[in-house]
């Protein structure tokens, strides 16, 4: 899945990314179907219900009031039921009981009592020893529990459930799926029918499986050899979203039986399942589209199935519709058939074996282009007012195909490949094998609206999704631990093939900027591991963020620079061709690397350092002569420093670069090997300079204690002796080590001042990204010195913006440059951008919008029109009938840039409702409100007020979720922010209060807090 490749990462301190230099909407993921949990939410909880159902039932009658309010305030508290049992002992104690525990009157009242109080004696014992110690906390049991598989939860009906673990049995596998669907798109509602082949590993009498949301109305079993489909009870667990069907015999081992379900259930709300969407056609005419997201838990609600990456198995879809509109699916289609008046049915041919979550299919109208290469057919889908915009698609995703087959040296193994248009759709796109879907902004390229930007979007997300045909589907990672293998991989070949195939877009700079933000959010305390343990639905939404995409790619860039280009493209085919129709972990990535370079260099090794543990290192350098000492130590932005140890367990291998002012950088890049806390390279020779990291292709920071001041000189003399990527890295790890205290403000600052020569994208936008950090902050606490930051940017880069023309001419680089420029200098009013911007927009108003704008600086000329109530109106209005989604994505950011409050919070709430403005922008208009001095308190009362809704909607622990949250608040610097956020989420579900994001903002407001601490009274001083 794309989450969105320029995807706005939680970030440190007041981390917003100015709207100016990053255009694209956040987001990512998918929403969870509302419905699907209609438990209350005492009942979410994984085993503390069932175990607590037990417990009335042996000693219902003797739970007073009391003791309910007293065991959920236990649960409140995080009490174990020790306590609970000892309470019911004192009370006991009214009953007479001798020491031994028998009774000392034996009247007939007394036996009676005396009875009463052995079982709740015995069952309270019975359940100290049965419950595991773990038993309420969130998480479940992490380790193996023997007593665990004795205690069943409750089904629906009453009954026992024969399972009580999230994670689906092993001991009957699926191996093949006919699914029969008649969704209807005026009820809204979708009949289905499934038949389940399957195998049976170990001899069992229940088959469990998943299934969410559905109302089954019939379930029968057939045995191999037997023609007759029996009848069978079948139960419900909705907590675990799993239902068992209990066979009238035993099941064998090795054999083969057929589960035969019937059901029914409403297409879904949420972006999530089999879902419905509400769009207007070329006519204005309310249609409805239907579709399918189903990464990573939603296949389970679109019809009852394994729902496992590792249960893999083949799939035959027919789907029945109306003869009016058309049917995708993973495969070709294979028939159409007539079913009744109007209605047909469209049967695909049967799938490769692949995951739950990848199976697809799409109901709407549609219309489409094509292509064949190499034996398969490419197509473009989209509504047909769109269909002029999908040529550029089109072009893309063929090269990009044939430059995959030719790097993988493995085919792409369909007939087919769909990549479709959805009108509404949470995420940036998702890569169902055969039937890609995407939000149309990644997909439609228009000629006249759509900008540089816009471009290497739609390129860079074709490019991932087509990777995912390799990685993620052919082969797939076991379970979600190891989400990094499929997202890390994608996220690396899509800028890989973007370097490779588009070098004009320079894709590998946006690729650095992109690091560089996963290393902020990774250098929290609040980080975890590229490779986590997860099991419930939020711990697994949350796998889904920037560690897993952007900090996996990077370190596979490490590892490629490492082994060189060719070991590394030789063994990523050994591990293609090893696991393909499989499931793997890390280790069977680095194994299969290993079988390349045969003993020389153990790959696993050296990668189980960054595979492991949270973080990355920081490389201090300390040069003496020709001598140059390097040592490691963990980057980690420390909250309260006189309160850590430091951690002395943590030692990468570090395979270091570096460069000398002794060679020209193209080519005398050298490598070291850091696998010790601490180590001395001796150079041939003493050297002017050294920088190490060459174009960032370590995921590591460098401090170079005394030579910053060499490389400030540099710099300012003869900056082009380093790279762009070079002199973005620089920048970046000054102001990061600035962050920790290592280094002045005053240094990073002086650093910068080169840039008044510097022409190129990646350091223009690293420095203002970390002066607009500052400014931000400064901003929001009403500081007088936000306005000599700004001035200093100005003086830095007045000239250049002066520069700058008013046109979509250029090369790419330039045509971006001048979009992230002129967005900045409007928004902060610097030179003489807003007066240009405003006349053109009024220009273009009194046309009635029919004159084309320069698509490059469209933005900028919106957000300048947009300050003004006409200028707002008539922008909304122009929103309302765009057919072009590269201009509506303009529209939108520049109306939630107004500084009237009144129409913030009217954007925020009706694209929540999700009818004038979709719900698939919510994300993206928080994040442009939060960055707003009149917007910020309000974008987070905004979210405090509909926290409920809001992960009803995109689903609690999702990136759009993640965004919104780390939006809201990254602005706060003030304890008394920090003390609202956190009572606010410690007020919410102990599902909500454990979030990551919600553990990142609050380390951020901390170091918002303790940075101003450290830096205001300097920064009053000197700046
Ligand atoms: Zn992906």
């Amino acid at each position: 899945m794309e989450p969105f490749p320029s995807d706005q990462i939680q970030l440190p301190r007041n981390m917003i990314e100015n709207s100016m230099f990053e255009e694209e909407p956040d987001v990512v993921d998918l929403a969870k179907e509302p419905c699907l949990h209609p438990l209350e939410r005492e009942e979410v909880e994984y085993e503390p219900r069932s175990s607590r159902l037990l417990v009335r039932g042996l000693g219902e009658h003797e739970m007073d009031d009391d003791e309910e309010d007293y065991e959920s305030s236990a649960k409140l508290l995080g009490m174990s039921f020790m306590n609970r049992s000892s309470g019911l002992r004192n009370n006991m104690a009214g009953y007479r009981q001798s020491a031994d525990g028998s009774c000392s009157v034996p009247s007939t009242r007394t036996v009676v009592v005396c009875t009463v109080v052995v079982v709740i004696a015995v069952s309270v014992i019975m359940v100290i020893y049965l419950l595991p110690k773990c038993t309420f906390t969130k998480e479940g049991c992490r380790k193996k529990n023997h007593t665990m598989e004795l205690i069943y939860p409750l089904a629906t009906n009453g009954k026992l459930f024969p399972w009580a673990k999230i994670r689906l049995p092993t001991d009957v596998v699926p191996l093949h799926y006919d699914l029969v669907l008649q969704p209807n798109l005026t009820t809204l509602k979708f009949a289905g029918s499934v038949k389940i082949v399957v195998n049976v590993i170990q001899v069992t009498w229940k088959i469990v499986l998943h299934s969410s949301g559905l109302n089954i109305t019939k379930a029968a079993i057939t045995s191999a050899g037997g023609s007759q489909a029996k009848p069978v009870e079948f139960l419900e667990y909705p907590l675990h979203d799993q239902i068992a069907v209990m066979a009238p015999e035993a099941l064998l081992v090795g054999q083969n039986y057929t589960l035969n379900i019937e059901y029914s259930s409403d297409l879904s709300d949420a972006y999530y399942g089999f879902y419905k969407i509400s769009y207007k056609d070329e006519n204005s005419k309310q249609r409805w589209f239907a579709a399918t997201q189903f990464e990573p838990l939603a296949a389970r609600s679109a019809f009852p199935c394994f729902d496992e990456p590792a249960f893999k198995a083949t799939f035959l879809i027919k789907i029945k519709r109306d003869e009016q509109l058309s049917t995708l699916s993973n495969m070709p289609k294979e028939a159409t058939t007539p079913v009744t008046n109007g209605i047909v049915q469209d049967e695909f041919f049967v799938s490769l074996k692949m995951s739950t979550y990848l199976v697809a299919f799409v109901v709407a109208d549609l219309k489409n282009i094509s292509r064949e290469t190499n034996g398969t057919l490419v197509s473009i889908y989209a509504v047909p007012q769109h269909l002029n915009q999908v040529g550029y698609a089109l072009n893309t995703a063929v090269k990009l195909l044939e430059f995959y087959q030719k790097y993988f040296l493995i085919n792409y193994p369909l007939e087919k490949l769909d990549l479709v248009a959805i009108p509404d759709f949470q995420s940036g796109a998702m890569e169902n094998w055969g039937l890609i879907t995407f939000r149309e902004t990644t997909l439609l390229y228009d000629n006249k609206t759509s900008s540089a930007k816009d471009k290497k979007l739609i390129t860079a997300v074709i490019a991932h999704e087509l990777a995912h045909q390799w990685f993620g589907n052919l082969v797939t990672m076991e379970w979600w631990n190891d989400l990094w293998l499929n997202e890390g991989f994608a996220t690396f070949m899509e800028y890989f093939a973007m370097e490779e195939i588009f070098p004009e877009l320079h894709s590998d700079e946006d690729f650095l900027n992109l690091i560089f933000k996963a290393m902020m959010k990774d250098s929290l305390n609040s980080s975890h591991p590229l490779s986590s343990t997860v099991q419930s639905s939020e711990q697994i939404e949350e796998m889904f963020d920037a560690l897993s995409y952007i900090k996996g790619a990077s370190l596979l860039l490490m590892l490629k620079h490492y082994l060189t280009k060719d070991v590394f493209q030789a063994g990523v085919e050994v591990y293609l061709r090893n696991y393909s129709y499989g499931s793997t972990k890390s280790d069977d990535l680095w194994d299969s690397m290993n079988e390349i370079t045969n003993g020389t260099l153990d790959v696993k090794k050296l990668m189980k350092t960054w595979i492991l543990h949270k973080g990355f290192p920081l490389v201090t350098v300390v040069r003496k002569g020709k001598n140059i000492s390097v040592q490691q130590e963990k980057f980690v932005y420390r909250v309260e420093p006189e309160n850590w140890t430091s951690d002395a367990s943590y030692l990468w291998h570090i395979p270091l670069t570096y460069i000398t002012s002794n060679c020209n950088f193209t080519h005398c890049t050298n490598a070291y090997l850091l696998d010790q806390k601490s180590a001395v390279i001796e150079l041939p020779e003493e050297v002017e300079w050294i920088k190490f990291n060459v174009d960032m292709s370590g995921y590591y920071i460098v401090h170079y204690t005394e030579d910053w001041k060499t490389l400030i000189d540099l710099l300012k003399k003869n900056h082009t002796a380093l790279s762009a990527k070079d002199r973005a890295n620089l920048i970046n790890n000054i102001f990061s080590l600035a962050g920790l205290g290592k280094e002045s403000l005053k240094k990073a600052f002086e650093l910068i001042d080169y840039l008044e020569k510097e022409s190129s994208p990646a350091p223009l936008t690293q420095a203002l990204f970390q002066m607009s950090l500052i400014y931000n902050l400064l901003e929001k606490r009403g500081e007088q010195l936000a306005a000599r930051v700004m001035h200093r940017i100005e003086h830095l880069l007045g000239n250049k913006i002066d520069q700058q023309t008013w046109t979509d001419d250029g090369t790419l680089s330039e045509r971006e440059l001048r979009a992230t420029l002129l967005a900045f200098a409007c928004a902060h009013d610097m030179r003489n951008c807003r007066v240009t911007a405003t006349e053109m927009f009024k220009k273009w108003m009194s046309s009635n919008g029919t004159t084309s704008l320069p698509s490059d600086v469209m933005k900028a000329i919106f957000a300048a029109g947009a300050k003004t109530n006409d200028g707002w109106e008539f922008l909304l209005k122009m929103y309302s009938s765009s057919v072009s989604e590269a201009e509506k994505n303009k529209m939108i950011e520049a109306l939630a840039s107004t500084d009237d409050v009144r129409k913030l919070i009217w954007l925020m709430q009706n694209s929540l409702e999700g009818e004038v403005i979709r719900a698939q922008e919510l994300s993206h208009i928080i994040a442009t409100v939060s960055q707003s001095l009149p917007g910020y308190l309000l974008a987070w009362d905004f979210v405090k007020e509909n926290w409920e809704k809001l992960t009803r909607k995109f689903h609690l622990g999702s990136y759009t979720i993640q965004n919104i949250v780390s939006w809201s608040t990254c602005q706060f610097s003030t304890k008394a922010h920090l003390l609202e956020v956190k009572t606010f989420f410690e007020s919410r579900s102990e599902e909500s209060s454990q979030l990551h994001c919600v553990k990142e903002a609050i380390d951020t407001i901390q170091l918002n807090i303790q940075w101003m601490e450290r830096n205001l009274a300097k920064l009053q001083e000197w700046l």
